[in-house]
Parts: structure tokens; C-alpha cells; sequence
């Protein structure tokens, strides 16, 4: 049962085949055997999943149907899950237990989908190999030295090893493509204002935004349907109507203009991975699609604006965790001022207190002009080029990362080296478009991925091409060995 897809579980419960509850006590068990080896959960619901998964089965028994009515999935460990601990894969959060449900969470819920537990995760979502966790790494099911990408590495490895059939995620950088692109799933990260942020632990405000990770975008449509949609309690979620996903899957790719940036073609690109990239390419030329070279001129600045931008809001946000509302507090304080030094020094790991020193350095008087505002400024130029592009073209095609996934630790002494592994998914965020990552063949046994990118609100024909990519060929139906 934990080789099916999300879409082949809504016709095996349609069909009484088996109930949401054998399902789930299925991968609960594959779950206890299994994850281990991969660290991918920081906390499994056992009895919140039978009871939801009852619920479902008499919601069913009563005649209701629905695609994620049963369906397990697993959450992410920054959406609040009421009662539940939300700890954000940081010590400063281990005893937090949210108050409310997150809005993606509620929303899954009242679809019927069952949760089964909460995934591990970089701290904060600071991270883009899921090792900066305070529950430990989380490892790449295709080979177990390997990193599975990050900071959604906990949902992205479940979902590989048949864990879970489908996992919500957040990316503010990346970290829905690029964790999907090294462990073979589908990702996708939403237009900004699409999925509601309220309740998801913030990083940094303007960049952040949830999907799904599934194995295919048949999958991530029946999950993004599920997320998507206004939402009062978010300033910033968009107020447009939310498309029929699954409807649009099997469109036509017959002259679908797609464009490839020289800029992500070039030096710093694994070469086997730009082969597959190419490989990908044809099908989709085969498939009726018009390929053209498209230059994204100021995509170089990406990296040094994100990282002024992401640190400055995250030190801005993080600073509520003063050891005196919730969170960890430090023993005995001597007074007010060591109660803060303490409860932040011991409760964050190293990588979020680097990002807060950075943030709090660029947003000072003095230093605000010069880095804060001109990454503001390289932002604007960002998207002026994705709009200029897309008068020429339906979608975006380039590799998701520049390498294979990593070893475990090779670039633990070298923040930078993992900072540009971001290199072809921060634009997006930084513009506030879609992107989606395709599953897209091997090197040495390690996936590689292709990523998609569309003009605002077009997640319909990211699924489009990527389901129509998955007719015909077989990367995203690969297991790997021993899950
Ligand atoms: N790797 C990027 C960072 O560390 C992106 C992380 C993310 O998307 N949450 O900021």
C-alpha cells in the first residue's frame, strides 16, 4: 500500500479497497520500522491519525467523497498544530505547543487528510541540507550518506521512502524544489499570497510561502488544492480564485513557448546534471513544446540580495523568542539582561544566530542604505526580468540545484558553499513567482531535478507540463533501494 500515489489512494477509498484507517496504520508501522534510518519525522501522531482516519471513514461510510478524504500526509514542523509540538527543528521551540492550527493545516483537515506527524526540518527553515535540525540530520533515502536537501529535508525523505504519500512544506529559498530535486519528488512552491501564511512559524515574511511535496504533480494538485485560497488572517494573502488544478493536468503542450536562461546554463552547473536537463528538453519538444534562449541578466545578484533580505526579516521575526513568552528559558538568570543573552544564545544553533547577527547588522542606521535598500532595489530588477521574459515565453526551464546532493557534513565549514546551492530557486522567492520541480533522471544513483517557473497564479500549467512530462517517463516511479 505505501507505493500509492495520492491519486491511486482516493480511488482505493472510493472503491472500498481498504479503509483510511488500515492505510494508516500501515505507514504508521512502516514509519516505526523504518524512518530510523532516516530521521525524517521529529514527532509521530499516532493517535491523531487513527482518530482522523476513522473520522474519514465514517465521513466516507456517509457518503461523502473527496480526493484527500483519508488521505495520510505528514506536516512540516513549522505549521502550529494545536496541542501538538511545533518546534520549528529548534531547541528554542521543543516544549512549544501551538495553541491554534495553522490555516494549511485546517484546511487539509477539514478536506479529510490525516495527519501523521510532523516533519524535521533545517532550524528556522534555515538551511538547504536539512542538517542544522536540533533533532539531528535527516538523511537522503537514496543513499544514506547523502543530505536530502533542505530545509523541508523531513517531508522530502518521508515522501521518498514511501513514508508518507504526500507532505505539506514551506520555501523561502528553495526549500520545497531544491529537497525535491534530490530526493526524485515533485515540488511546488506557490505565486506569494496564494497559500496562506497564518500559523506557519515565520523565517522571512516576504519570501516565504507553503506547498506541496508529493511523488507526482497529479499528487501536488490534489494538495495544492487543498492549501490554496484567500485567508483573512494573512495581509498578504491574495484575494483570486483558486483554479481546478486536476483539470487542467492533461492539457496540450502543442506550441508551449519554453524559455532557457543562458544564465543557468553556465559555469558552477554540474555538467551530467545540465545533460539530463537537456534530455528533459527533448521530451517536452516531443511533446509539441517551442524551446527558446531567454537571458536573465541580474540573476547574479540573487544570492548576496537574498541573503541581506532573508537574515534582515528573519532577525526581525525571531526576535519574539526571548526566553519570557514561550520557548526555551535559561536557568537561574542573574537578571533581565541575561535572561535574553542566555535563553537566544542557548535556545538557536549556530546557522540561525549567524543569520540574526547578519540581519540585524544590515538593518542598522547607518548600514540600511547601503545593503538593506540595494538588495530591495536588485529585487525589483529580479522580477523586471522574469516579466520581460515572460512576454516571450509560457515557462521557465533550468536545472533545480548546481550539484548532486552532498555528503553529510562536506560543507558544514563553509556556509557560503551551501548558501549557493540556492543559486536557480532564489529568484522566485525573491520575485514572488511559482516554481516547480520535476523529477528528471539519475547520476551515480542520486536524483537530479528539472525546475519549471511561470508568470504569477499559473501553478495550473506547472502541473500541466510536469504531469504531461510524467506520461511519458518513469523518474518520478523509482524507489529507492531498501524503502
Ligand atoms: N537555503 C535557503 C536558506 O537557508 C532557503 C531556505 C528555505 O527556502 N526555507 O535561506
Amino acid at each position: 500500500m505505501h507505493q500509492l500515489t495520492l491519486a491511486e489512494i482516493a480511488r482505493g477509498l472510493a472503491d472500498k479497497k481498504f479503509s483510511s484507517e488500515e492505510l494508516t496504520r500501515a505507514l504508521l508501522a512502516r514509519i516505526n520500522q523504518l524512518d530510523p534510518q532516516i530521521n525524517s519525522f521529529i514527532s509521530v501522531t499516532e493517535d491523531l491519525a487513527i482518530s482522523q482516519a476513522r473520522a474519514a471513514d465514517a465521513r466516507r461510510a456517509a457518503g461523502e467523497s473527496g480526493a484527500l478524504l483519508g488521505a495520510p500526509i505528514g506536516h512540516k514542523d513549522l505549521f502550529c498544530t494545536q496541542g501538538i509540538r511545533t518546534s520549528c527543528g529548534s531547541k528554542m521551540l521543543d516544549n512549544f505547543k501551538a495553541p491554534y492550527d495553522a490555516t494549511v493545516v485546517s484546511k487539509l483537515a477539514d478536506a479529510g487528510a490525516v495527519t501523521l506527524g510532523k516533519t524535521n526540518m533545517d532550524e528556522f527553515a534555515m538551511g538547504s541540507a536539512n542538517e542544522s535540525s536540533y533533532y539531528g540530520a535527516v538523511k537522503n533515502p537514496w543513499n544514506l550518506e547523502h543530505v536530502p536537501g533542505g530545509s523541508s529535508g523531513g517531508s522530502a525523505a518521508a515522501v521518498a521512502a514511501r513514508l508518507l504519500p504526500g507532505a505539506t512544506a514551506t520555501d523561502t529559498g528553495g526549500s520545497i524544489r531544491q529537497p525535491a530535486a534530490l530526493t526524485s519528488l515533485t515540488g511546488l512552491k506557490p505565486t506569494y499570497g496564494r497559500v496562506s501564511r497564518w500559523g506557519m512559524i515565520a523565517y522571512a515574511s516576504s519570501l516565504d510561502q507553503a506547498g506541496p511535496l508529493a511523488r507526482t504533480a497529479e499528487d501536488c494538485a490534489l494538495l495544492l488544492q487543498g492549501m490554496a485560497g484567500f485567508d483573512a488572517k494573512d495581509s498578504t494573502s491574495i484575494d483570486e480564485p483558486v483554479p481546478d488544478y486536476s483539470a487542467s493536468l492533461n492539457t496540450s503542450l502543442q506550441g508551449l513557448r519554453i524559455g532557457l536562461p543562458k544564465e543557468y546554463f553556465g559555469a558552477g552547473l554540474d555538467p551530467r546534471i545540465a545533460d539530463l536537463v537537456q534530455a528533459s528538453v527533448k521530451e517536452l519538444e516531443k511533446l509539441g513544446a517551442v524551446v527558446k534562449e531567454i537571458s536573465l541578466p541580474n540573476m547574479q545578484h540573487a544570492i548576496p540580495a537574498y541573503y541581506v533580505i532573508a537574515p534582515a526579516e528573519a532577525s526581525s521575526n525571531l526576535s519574539r523568542f526571548d526566553g519570557v513568552r514561550f520557548g526555551y528559558r535559561c536557568d537561574n538568570p542573574a537578571d533581565l539582561t541575561d535572561l535574553y543573552k542566555r535563553s537566544r544564545g542557548e535556545g538557536f544553533g549556530v546557522e540561525v544566530q549567524r543569520r540574526i547577527m547578519v540581519g540585524a547588522y544590515a538593518l542598522s542606521a547607518g548600514y540600511y542604505d547601503a545593503y538593506y535598500l540595494q538588495a530591495q532595489k536588485i529585487r525589483r530588477l529580479i522580477k523586471n526580468d522574469f516579466m520581460a521574459a515572460f512576454n516571450d515565453v509560457d515557462v521557465i526551464l533550468g536545472p533545480t540545484t548546481p550539484n548532486l546532493a552532498w555528503k553529510i557534513g562536506a560543507k558544514n565549514n563553509d556556509p557560503v558553499a551551501e548558501y549557493l546551492e540556492d543559486v536557480y530557486t532564489i529568484t522566485a522567492n525573491l520575485a514572488g513567482l511559482p516554481g516547480l520541480s520535476m523529477p528528471a533522471g539519475f547520476v551515480d544513483g542520486l536524483p537530479v531535478g528539472v525546475q519549471l517557473l511561470a508568470p504569477y497564479f499559473h501553478e495550473g500549467r506547472l502541473l500541466n507540463v510536469a504531469h504531461r512530462y510524467q506520461q511519458v517517463t518513469d523518474w518520478h516511479t523509482r524507489a529507492p533501494n531498501g524503502f
